[in-house]
């Protein structure tokens, strides 16, 4: 693409990250993000090839609203950690389930479903953001509404705002539940106050946050914030068309001793029964048995019911979509053409620039230019140590600052690094938590200076094939 429209490589990928995509210079990007780059570049594209046959089969078909009905909500409880989420999950489920149901024991199978005034309401049963977005990550939207859990007697944490900056991120609408106000130092107008900083003001207030105060330990509160739910569920029409293609989302994957691969799936659209072929992710197989979360054998499950699936040749990652075929050859040519695909990335991977092997790179011919991103504790270092590193030539090599900035290193400069085959120089700063582990996951080489002089010496060292390696 790059050649196509006569532009650097590592401008088109830059571009494609802004864009929203994670993308490699080895990878297959689709036609309409060749078709958003064109505008990006003021460049005119018609795509004439016949699109993907794949991405149609993932694309979710235009259903017609007459035949469309109402379906459950899904919700997803998130708030600070010792905030009540578990306690308010099990204090749903016990009001809801237990005490309907005769002798109903619930299963744990990562989502489960409660009825109120005859109408259902689906839990993802893992709290907390981490799996919310990793689900995200994969590009899977699976929550309507998020609950925020906030106790009474702690107000608004680190966790409450990136709870919060991920809800927004995912446009889910935010309930507040307003928690321990059984305690005697709760305070409902302090946590509102607080809240109203990050943009969720209460309707009381003016705003048009809902907020329930609960007490999860005490069961109080319960049926009023499941009532809200299905209140903001009503303004956001949810839809699906339980005769419709099935597809969903997995939640939930592990693999059992006895049955084989086991996965929770939240059916999205349409309604999956036994004996359907289901495309998932890597994996394919014919659903051989479904049980539902009350432990109980089903024969389907339709729009927003959560169920346990056995059948899938290979254990699917969380988060991967899956879809119905009719045709078995066509489901497994799928699933083997995406793994094909998946071993490409990864022997892409492999290749991923490190200061160690980088006299090798550059001998094969595989590294032209360094790229580096840069990243440093004041401005002033930022300026000096790229002017210094810009000055490295060795035998034709340079070094190309792709990316500068003040802080700490964050996740977003290692997807730069990966997608543009970098490393990333940090001068005075460490990478935040998440971007080392992702660092680590994803092969980047990540090095920390404290003086300008060494980060220059050790890279020309290392461009010479004269670093000592790094054990
Ligand atoms: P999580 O980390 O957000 O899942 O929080 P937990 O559900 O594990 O709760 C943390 C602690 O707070 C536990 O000791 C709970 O018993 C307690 N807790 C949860 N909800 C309430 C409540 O409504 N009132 C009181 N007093 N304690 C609560």
């Amino acid at each position: 693409v790059a050649k196509l429209f006569k532009k650097e490589t590592a401008d088109v990928i830059k571009k494609l990250l802004f864009l929203g995509m994670m993308a490699t210079i080895n990878q297959e990007i689709d036609t309409d993000a060749i078709e958003l780059l064109g505008g990006e570049y003021n460049i005119e594209v018609e795509v004439r090839a016949p699109r993907d046959e794949e991405a149609e089969d993932m694309l979710v078909e235009e259903e017609d609203p007459s035949i469309l009905v109402n379906r459950p909500p899904v919700v997803t409880i998130m708030g600070h950690v010792d905030h009540g989420k578990t306690t308010l999950l099990d204090a749903i489920r016990e009001t809801k389930v237990t005490a309907t149901e005769a002798g109903g024991i619930t299963q744990h199978i990562g989502a489960y479903q409660v009825e109120i005034n005859n109408r259902k309401i689906t839990f993802l049963d893992t709290p907390g953001h981490a799996a919310f977005t990793t689900m995200r990550a994969r590009g899977a939207q699976v929550t309507d509404i998020t609950i925020l859990v906030v106790a009474a007697d702690d107000g608004v944490m680190p966790q409450t705002v990136e709870a919060i900056n991920h809800a927004k991120a995912a446009n889910v609408p935010i309930i507040v539940a307003v928690n321990k106000i059984d305690k005697p130092d709760a305070n409902l107008d302090r946590i509102k106050q607080e809240l109203t900083e990050h943009g969720l003001v209460a309707e009381e207030w003016g705003g048009e946050t809902i907020f329930v105060p609960i007490s999860a330990l005490k069961k109080q509160g319960i049926e009023e914030l499941l009532e809200m739910i299905l209140l903001v569920s009503e303004m956001a029409e949810l839809r699906a068309n339980p005769d419709g293609r099935p597809r969903g989302t997995i939640i939930e994957a592990q693999l059992d001793k006895a049955r084989g691969p086991a996965a929770t799936v939240l059916v999205q659209n349409g309604t999956l029964k036994v004996g359907d072929i289901v495309v998932a992710g890597m994996t394919y197989g014919r659903v051989r048995a479904m049980v539902n979360d009350r432990g109980r054998r089903v024969k389907e499950a339709g729009p927003s019911a959560p169920v346990e699936i056995i059948g899938l040749s290979d254990v699917p990652h969380a988060g991967d979509q899956f879809v119905v075929y009719d045709d078995e050859r066509k489901a497994r040519a799928l699933t083997e053409k995406r793994s094909n695909k998946l071993r490409a990335a990864e022997m892409g991977a492999q290749t991923r620039v490190t200061l160690d092997d980088l006299y090798k790179q550059i001998q094969e011919g595989q590294v032209k230019d360094l790229n580096v991103i840069l990243k440093a504790d004041v401005q002033g270092s930022v300026e000096a140590l790229r002017g210094a590193l810009e000055k490295i030539d060795i035998a034709g090599v340079r070094v190309r600052v792709i990316h500068q900035g003040v802080g700490a290193i964050t996740e977003s400069d290692i997807i730069l690094a990966t997608a543009s085959n970098g490393i990333v120089l940090g001068f005075n700063v460490r990478p935040e938590p998440n971007a080392g582990k992702m660092a680590e996951s994803e092969k980047v080489d990540v090095r920390l200076y404290r003086v300008i002089y060494t980060a220059i010496e050790e890279l020309e060292a290392a461009m010479k094939g004269m670093l000592d390696p790094e054990y």
